[in-house]
């Protein structure tokens, strides 16, 4: 905040605590005030680009005596008060903040690097809204990202496939499926367990779900393709 800012907030300041408003009614005492917080806080901005900060909400935080907090009773709103409200939100923007792929040359890692570290300090600063993955990942891909997740076929990398499949065998099964051309043998019950259709093939006495189908299911299931095409 500079001097102008720094005034516009004591006077909002002034309009909740009346000992500020009579610190500002002598000139000389308002201006050495004005300028303590503007020199206190010049990396604070009265406002952020994405408009989710606002200096005066966090004087009048200060004053909603929040959480049975009654020092506002006692001593007028300082900048240390501002200053770790915006270390807060600052700080959860950053905690959004995914750095997006930078504009620059990847062979020119010091561009690369500067472009990254610009990005990030503008969110800090509150210059640039923080780039919010979460917000894009929100109500579904957009169409050329769905559309490329369905000609990869498979959501996860395979690797990663293979260590979650003991944990989901259904869809570990189903993946398996897709990825061989062959039928989903879950969709027929299992003749060596027993397992319904759609549920995994269990085994042991604990009847613990298999990380694959028995192989009769995987060919009843072929079997029972190979009739339905016949048919
Ligand atoms: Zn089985």
């Amino acid at each position: 905040m500079n001097h102008e800012e720094s005034a516009a907030l004591l006077h909002f300041a002034g309009q909740l605590d009346g000992r500020i408003s009579r610190t500002l009614a002598d000139p000389s005492a308002a201006a050495r005030m004005i300028a303590r917080w503007a020199e206190a806080l010049p990396e604070v901005p009265s406002t952020t680009a994405d408009g989710r900060w606002d200096v005066s909400r966090a004087v009048r935080r200060y004053y909603e005596q929040r959480g049975g907090d009654h020092s506002a009773r006692f001593f007028a709103v300082e900048p240390h008060h501002v200053l770790s409200e915006w270390a807060t939100h600052r700080e959860a923007a950053l905690g959004r903040h995914t750095d997006p792929l930078p504009a620059a040359d990847p062979d020119r890692p010091e561009q690369w690097r500067e472009e990254l570290l610009g990005t990030r300090r503008a969110v800090a600063t509150g210059a640039a809204a923080p780039a919010d993955h979460r917000a894009l990942t929100s109500g579904g891909p957009a169409p050329a990202v769905a559309d490329a997740i369905r000609s990869a076929g498979r959501r996860i990398p395979p690797a990663v496939a293979a260590q979650l499949a003991p944990y989901r065998p259904t869809r570990a099964a189903r993946d398996q499926a897709l990825a061989t051309g062959r039928p989903d043998p879950l969709s027929v019950p299992c003749t060596w367990c027993a397992a319904r259709p759609g549920q995994p093939c269990r085994q042991g006495k604990g009847r613990t779900p298999r990380a694959t189908p028995h192989p009769s299911r995987i060919e009843a299931a072929a079997r029972a393709a190979g009739q339905e095409t016949a048919a």
